[in-house]
């Protein structure tokens, strides 16, 4: 499943693109990315050295309250950064290394919590953690 680089959402959004903010959206394109601040910053500089880290939190706290980009929590750590907002997918993570995979589980969608469980709450998305060893870090 291909998702719309996030450049090319913000650019048919008219997002103001200032230098700082493309370099930033631009690393932050592709699957299977999930970086955090400091990782988006370190990529960002060797464009631009003049992005700061404040720019890197502003610009990441604008796009995930547009709903362009995901804060991903995978168990500890700091917080990553998601650009496949849109595509529904979910994550496999390493528990050694933390590599983080996007991943497209069949039959998700008719997962149904039972009644007794809903707690008032009314459920408007599931997110599953599948957890392993990559094969860098296999272990038994
Ligand atoms: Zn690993
Ligand atoms: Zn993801």
């Amino acid at each position: 499943m291909t998702s719309v680089p996030l450049l090319d959402r913000l650019r048919a959004l008219d997002w103001r693109l200032t230098p700082q903010r493309r370099v930033i959206a631009e690393v932050m394109g592709g699957d299977h990315v999930h970086l955090t601040a400091e990782e988006v910053l370190e990529r960002a500089r060797q464009r631009l050295p003049e992005v700061s880290l404040a720019t890197v939190y502003n610009t990441l706290n604008e796009l995930v309250s547009m709903g362009e980009v995901q804060p991903v929590d995978a168990g500890g750590g700091p917080t990553r950064y998601d650009p496949n907002t849109k595509d529904g997918h979910h994550h496999l993570v390493c528990l050694v290394c933390g590599d983080l995979r996007d991943v497209h589980p069949e039959g998700l969608e008719a997962l149904e919590l039972p009644r007794s469980e809903h707690f008032g709450f009314r459920v408007v998305n599931r997110e599953v953690l599948f957890q392993g060893y990559c094969s860098n870090c296999g272990r038994p």
